[in-house]
């Protein structure tokens, strides 16, 4: 996350982000209350959640769609239990990480996930491997494949 060029904004990312969880972020008053409570910050000063609210209020779609950054958020909704103005913070970034996988941005590593889930509806698939293994140690069988999620993206 280096400077931001404010030339490449679109002024339609707001109102797109408007109605839902991103609608909330014009409220955010840089009090970087998030920064100081995310544990990724912490250990990457280049991962930023106020940084990221304040280019999407610019209109950077296509810098935080296609970056790398937006992946590094892990959902612990630090920031979003500590923000003096109620901004959804982790559901804002869970809502950029949906319109990346929309837009075809994706890295490598989360579209294979998403292939494993589509078709296992597991990331982790179980074999018949998993189930010797489980049943030596007394452990009960587990299906091998989840229909209930894979029916999610029919
Ligand atoms: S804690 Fe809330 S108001 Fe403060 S910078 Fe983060 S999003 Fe903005
Ligand atoms: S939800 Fe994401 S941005 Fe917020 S504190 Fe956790 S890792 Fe950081």
């Amino acid at each position: 996350m280096g400077t931001i060029d404010l030339d490449q904004g679109d002024p339609d990312f707001v109102k797109e982000l408007a109605g839902q969880s991103g609608g909330q972020i014009r409220a955010c008053f840089t009090c970087r209350t998030c920064v100081a409570s995310c544990p990724i910050s912490a250990i990457n000063r280049e991962f930023n959640p106020a940084k990221i609210i304040r280019m999407a209020l610019y209109g950077l779609k296509e810098e935080i769609l296609k970056s790398a950054f937006i992946w590094l958020c892990t959902t612990c909704y630090a920031c979003q239990e500590r923000c003096p103005q109620g901004v959804s913070i982790t559901d804002f970034m869970t809502h950029l990480k949906n319109m990346a996988i929309k837009e075809g941005h994706a890295p490598p590593g989360i579209r294979a996930q998403l292939k494993l889930v589509k078709g296992e509806g597991r990331i982790y698939p179980i074999d018949d491997f998993d189930n010797k293994k489980r049943n030596k140690a007394g452990l009960p069988p587990l299906p091998t494949s989840c229909d209930a999620i894979k029916e999610l993206f029919l």
